[in-house]
């Protein structure tokens, strides 16, 4: 059996959380289910595998342009987001994104949360193509209405062997040539590509068996006392007693922080790999994507890590694209500054935060200069100490404190009051530091 780029023998610890006082389902938001926020209500759209088509792109577009706040907030499962929605807004954002196919389920909108390896097939790295599992998976979990009954927060991943994906916390991911982890634990089951769809179909209604009999209100496998052990016995398998990957592990780094440009890919295509800065892809920027894939296959991906792909090009495409890109402000090279740089949603959007993070990091950025950032760690802004959306693994944390922010790195922090003094600190530690470990959140 082969594991690749991941050690067997990192483990992590998972502690179990407490979800008797939860009072009801989780409030994950979808496009009819949205969320209430400070700036209007905020819809997410899955797009399972992070797999869109270059009119969906500019759908999207058009519609944050047209209905909500402009931006399309890309998440860490490569879904989407659309805020700033009002009154009629919602409304006419679901049959929007009905018609563009990117609904194609009413009742299980909220559980279509899909990862795959955003490279697969691209870089000659993976052992497997992703793209049709995916599919796969997305119409099977679509035909059992059992499965709407799933929490928004339940997540698989198919992971094209490289151990990207899943190493990201899924609670059931294919990780090939034929391990099925359940909550990042080896279940003991084996399966080839081809078998996996109904095992991991089998798996997540096992999950919902296995919370009904124990009344728990668990959202996620690792939340079930035994999780993944009683869920590997029900399929007959038997769970290891720690999970086979690191967070971490597969690249997350390799794939968020260098491999952004134009990329090489089997057969003499060449895929392009970008950016936008804090996740936050403008209409004007998804036009340009999209405008670009029309030259290419017309596919485009979006990563875990808040990328975009586009794949299929030729290399003169691929030539006088990449500048164009880079002129409506995507990242497009891994030596800026910008890279691995995230931050929380904060002011407007959020009533808790002290700060309007994202507009502070776009000012304490401009001062970064050429820096270069590749080889240093991921900066989060956070608006309080929830600290959302914070990276897994070492992290330089800038956390809103009301006045002023303090960075978190490698067990020290340091309190500033201005954006120059935070972006001096943030500058210091993120090359020296080895940041605190982190969680990922959905
Ligand atoms: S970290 Fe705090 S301010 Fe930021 S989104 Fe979460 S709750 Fe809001």
């Amino acid at each position: 059996m082969r594991v690749c780029c991941v050690s067997r023998t990192n483990i992590i610890d998972v502690g179990l959380t407490d979800v008797s006082e939860r009072s009801g389902p989780d409030a994950c938001p979808g496009a009819f289910q949205t969320h209430s926020a400070a700036d209007g209500a905020v819809a997410r759209i899955r797009v399972p595998g992070g797999i869109l088509t270059a009119r969906q792109l500019r759908e999207l577009g058009h519609t944050a342009a047209s209905l909500g706040s402009g931006v399309i907030e890309l998440t860490s499962r490569a879904n989407v987001q659309i805020r700033g929605l009002h009154g009629e807004a919602e409304r006419s954002l679901a049959t929007r994104m009905a018609a563009a196919g990117l609904l194609p389920s009413a009742t299980h909108e909220r559980v279509r949360n899909i990862l795959a390896s955003p490279m697969a097939g691209l870089d000659g790295q993976g052992l497997i193509e992703v793209a049709p599992l995916v599919r796969e998976l997305d119409l099977a979990i679509r035909s059992r209405p059992v499965l709407a009954d799933l929490p928004g927060r339940f997540l698989f991943a198919v992971d094209d062997g490289r151990g990207d994906v899943a190493a990201l916390g899924a609670d059931i991911a294919l990780l090939p040539p034929s391990f099925v982890l359940i909550a990042g634990q080896d279940s003991g089951l084996r399966v080839s590509p081809e078998e996996a769809v109904p095992v991991m179909v089998a798996a997540a209604e096992a999950f919902l068996a296995e919370r009904g009999s124990a009344d728990s209100k668990a959202w996620r496998i690792a939340e079930l006392p035994d999780g993944p052990a009683r869920i590997a016995a029900r399929l007959g398998g038997h769970a290891a007693a720690s999970p086979l990957l690191q967070p971490g592990d597969g690249g997350v780094a390799t794939v968020a922080g260098k491999q952004l440009g134009a990329l090489a890919q089997p057969g003499g295509w060449t895929a392009l790999s970008v950016m936008p800065p804090l996740g936050r892809l403008s209409a004007a920027q998804a036009h340009a994507v999209a405008t670009a894939a029309d030259t290419g296959d017309g596919e485009i991906r979006l990563t875990p890590w808040r990328g975009v792909i586009v794949p299929g090009l030729t290399w003169a495409d691929a030539e006088l694209w990449l500048p164009r890109l880079a002129d409506v402000g995507l990242i497009t090279d891994a030596s800026s500054p910008w890279t691995g740089v995230t931050a929380c949603t904060g002011r407007p959007g959020c009533a808790k935060s002290l700060a309007d993070v994202q507009a502070d990091a776009i000012r304490a950025m401009a001062g970064a200069g050429a820096r270069g950032a590749a080889e240093a760690l991921p900066v989060h802004w956070a608006g309080c100490e929830r600290r959302c959306g914070r990276p897994s693994g070492p992290a330089v944390l800038v956390v809103a404190t009301g006045h002023g922010y303090r960075v978190d790195a490698g067990g020290r922090s340091v309190s500033c009051t201005g954006i120059e003094e935070t972006a001096s600190a943030i500058s210091t530690t993120r090359t020296t530091a080895d940041g605190p470990a982190g969680t990922t959140e959905p």
